[in-house]
This record gives structure tokens, C-alpha cells and sequence, in this order.
């Protein structure tokens, strides 16, 4: 099962945390529950094997992730900035998960590029920046977790996985692949599940808290969002859904509210992509989900600055809601030899 990484790549993550006795974990903004999951779950074991090791988030989790053992330990950039700082700037390893770029984690970026240990990057984003002095990426994995625990085991730490961390990684495994839904091809996959069960995960409750679980107004929301305001192209197999700032507040719109809704118009028969796009108090956010190898990073990529994976990308808008919309409908046409290639 560890073949799927190189072996160098999996010494060198070895001989860099045995160096090391102050590490700080890692990831990118808005954080899911793959970002936190493999960096909680990454900390979990290095405490294990004796290690000082911190989570530094560039902002709060969502409340879905609360579950997870450490959630409350971790340091919040936009809470407690001074701590963040000086947690990074004392580390002697940082390894950063879940992204591929600096410019994912805001204003925690300068921070982290400025700390002058090493660092290593642990990620399943496409066209990783060179920032980090290990490179350790494979787009091809369901989630950086999947990639976290093959590094686990290959280093020979899966003696010292304890419950704590098999439920974090097992966390961003069920989260990134929509509790195996999506990305969830690879038979490997399934035999990771059965060794995170081993260590006594309790995957009912994983999918229950991390997917399954909202407020009220959350619901309500995209009940809304899906009966009013979901518009469907299809002669361009796409739906796209905005939200306003006026809307959003509406329904008393907290942080991660939407979660999941950008998925929901592909369950309509023959849409190949939505788009969600939200705004947020700094920007538009632009959220793209895809089924058929139709690539939604292509679009986040030439029209919001962004990316991700084929299937699952987003992105940034400045400029107004309407604008955003407008921009997203005008290219359509653009992407339609995309279709063409769907069996
Ligand atoms: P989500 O729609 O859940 O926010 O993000 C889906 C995927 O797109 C994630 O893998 C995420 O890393 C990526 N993504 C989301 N927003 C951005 C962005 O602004 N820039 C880039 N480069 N990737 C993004
Ligand atoms: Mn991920």
C-alpha cells in the first residue's frame, strides 16, 4: 500500500521530523475537514512519538469539526495572532497540508514563508508552488488525509497512530470524498479504511458529525437557496446559484452554512457542473463542483484567480455579486467543448 509514494520522500519526512522537536501543522484558509483533519491528525501522532507539535490555522474551523479531538488546542491566526506568531517562529519544522499555494492562507502567509526552519509540503492540490524545501504532492489522492496516512505508515508510525488521529485523518478522507462518493476509485482507499478501523474509529459518528449534521438556519438556507435561486443552463449542462450578503443574513449565516450546497444541482440528471457563488464580506467566493472528469478548475482558474482539483475548485471575485454572475454565464459557451468529451 505505501508504494503509491516515493520511498525518498517518505525518508526524508522521517529524518526531518526526527530532527525536529517543535513542529507546527498547518493549512489553508477556510478550513474543511481535510485541512484540519491532516493536520490534527498529523499532531496527534508526533505527540505520540514525543514530538511538540501545534496546530496554527490562518482562521477558525467550521463548527462540524468540533468533534474532532484538539479542535479547542488549536492556535487561530485571526484570534490569537501573537501566539500563531511566536508558536511559528520557535518551531523547527513546519509541514504544511493541504495546499498549494502561499496565497491560500492569507495573511498567515507572510508568517509562515518568513519562518526560517524548514518546511514540508504535504498536499493533493494540481501545480503546487515550489515553497516548501520537501515536496510532497499528489494530485491523484482523494485527500491530503489519504496521502497523511500512506506518510504515516510508511514512515513506520502505524504502531503509533492512536485513536485521536486515526478519527481526524479518517475525518478528511470521509469529508473530501463526500463519505466515498467521489474520488473514491482507488482500492487502496478502502484498504486504508479498514486499518483506521483497526485502530477503533467510529466512522458512524465521523459522517454523522463532520457531513450529516447542521443548524437549523443552515437547512433553511439551502431549501432557499435551491427553490429560488439555483438557475440551470441546459444547453450548457450547468446550474449556477448566487447568494447576497442581504440574503445570507436573512438566514442568519454563520460560517460553513453552505457547506454541501454546491453539490446538490449536480444530483439533477445530466448536469455536469455548479457553481455557487457567495458574497462574503472581502469578496465573491466561488465555490465549483463537476462529475464526468469536467474540469471546474479550468473555470475558477480563468475567471476568479483559483483552482483546486478537475472536479472540485474555487475561487475569488472582486467586484459586485451581479458582475460575478454575469462574467460565469458570458463564458459558458467557452466550456462547452469540455462537454463534448463526456462519455
Ligand atoms: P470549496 O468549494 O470547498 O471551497 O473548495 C473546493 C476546492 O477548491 C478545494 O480543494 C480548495 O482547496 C479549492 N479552492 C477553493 N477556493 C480556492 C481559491 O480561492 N483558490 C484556489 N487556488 N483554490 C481554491
Ligand atoms: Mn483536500
Amino acid at each position: 500500500m505505501d508504494k503509491l509514494v516515493d520511498s525518498e520522500s517518505i525518508k526524508e519526512f522521517r529524518r526531518l521530523i526526527e530532527e525536529s522537536s517543535k513542529i507546527v501543522l498547518t493549512c489553508h484558509v477556510r478550513p474543511d475537514g481535510d485541512a484540519v483533519g491532516s493536520t490534527l491528525g498529523m499532531a496527534h501522532l508526533l505527540h505520540s512519538i514525543g514530538k511538540e507539535a501545534t496546530v496554527v490555522l490562518p482562521d477558525k474551523a467550521p463548527a462540524n469539526l468540533s468533534f474532532l479531538p484538539g479542535y479547542k488546542e488549536m492556535g487561530v491566526y485571526t484570534c490569537h495572532p501573537d501566539f500563531c506568531r511566536k508558536t511559528v517562529e520557535d518551531a523547527d519544522l513546519i509541514i504544511c497540508c493541504d495546499f498549494n499555494t502561499p496565497s491560500r492562507q492569507d495573511s498567515l502567509a507572510p508568517v509562515i514563508q518568513n519562518a526560517r526552519c524548514r518546511k514540508v509540503l504535504v498536499d493533493h492540490h494540481q501545480e503546487p508552488e515550489r515553497f516548501a524545501d520537501l515536496m510532497i504532492s499528489y494530485p491523484d489522492m482523494s485527500s491530503t488525509c489519504e496521502l497523511m496516512f500512506r506518510l504515516i505508515a510508511g514512515m513506520g508510525f502505524y504502531a503509533d497512530m492512536g485513536l485521536d488521529s486515526a478519527t481526524c485523518i479518517l475525518t478528511g478522507i470521509v469529508t473530501d470524498t463526500r463519505n466515498f462518493t467521489v474520488n473514491c476509485k482507488h482500492p487502496d482507499l478502502y484498504e486504508i479504511l479498514i486499518r483506521l478501523l483497526e485502530k477503533g474509529v467510529n466512522k458512524e459518528t465521523i459522517v454523522k458529525e463532520s457531513l450529516n449534521t447542521r443548524s437549523y438556519w443552515s437547512l433553511k438556507l439551502e431549501a432557499y437557496a435551491i427553490s429560488e435561486k439555483m438557475e440551470v443552463f441546459p444547453a450548457h449542462k450547468a446550474s449556477v446559484i448566487t447568494l447576497s450578503k442581504e440574503e445570507l443574513d436573512r438566514f442568519n449565516y454563520e460560517k460553513g452554512d453552505s457547506e454541501g450546497l454546491v453539490n446538490r444541482p449536480l444530483e439533477i440528471k445530466g448536469m455536469v457542473y455548479s457553481i455557487f457563488l457567495r458574497e462574503d464580506p472581502d469578496c465573491i467566493k466561488v465555490s465549483a463542483r463537476s462529475c464526468d472528469g469536467f474540469p471546474v478548475s479550468e473555470i475558477c482558474k480563468d475567471l476568479y484567480g483559483g483552482g483546486g482539483h478537475v472536479q472540485a475548485a474555487g475561487g475569488e471575485f472582486y467586484g459586485s455579486l451581479e458582475e460575478c454572475r454575469q462574467l460565469l454565464i458570458d463564458a459558458m459557451p467557452k466550456y462547452d467543448k469540455y462537454l463534448k468529451k463526456v462519455k
